[in-house]
């Protein structure tokens, strides 16, 4: 069957992201157009979950059309699993949809983060989320988008 998915501490409900900023104390414009920081949870307010799927028997809410796509799902996701330096590969939970990401479980940041508390623009910002109503434009910088 597989391999077997080692649970981190904090999975499941008790998980919550925080992304870092890249500043300090960031402007409008830098919260609003920042590169993505780093992903690390430390809150337990279940917006964040190690992407793993379970399998269940047959029936009316897990019919084989469901137990099939799961298993494709995990095909691609299991040797996802392991991230670098440590990150584990999780469903973190906005108001845009769910973001695939390497999280480093356990993680706090010591500058200000942005976590699912945090409005949907910081949120979009931060994990640099596309097509949500909040894109950088492309051909043009903050400074020039406000001519
Ligand atoms: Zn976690």
């Amino acid at each position: 069957m597989g391999r077997e998915i080692v649970m981190t501490e904090c999975s499941g409900k008790l998980c919550g992201y925080a992304f870092s900023r890249d500043a300090e104390t960031p402007t409008e414009d830098e919260i609003r157009y920042s590169v993505p920081g780093d992903g690390g949870c430390d809150s337990g307010d279940g917006s964040c979950w190690q992407a793993y799927f379970a399998q269940a028997r047959d029936s009316r809410f897990h019919p084989k059309e469901l137990q099939d796509a799961t298993a494709q799902i995990k095909k691609i996701l299991d040797p996802l699993v392991e991230g670098p330096d440590g990150r584990t590969l999780s469903f973190v939970h906005t108001p845009f949809g769910t973001l695939l990401a390497w999280i480093k479980h356990g993680q706090r940041f010591a500058g200000p983060v942005v976590t699912s508390a945090s409005t949907p623009e910081e949120i979009a910002a931060a994990l640099g989320l596309i097509n949500v109503g909040y894109d950088k434009p492309a051909s043009a910088s903050p400074e020039q988008s406000s001519v």
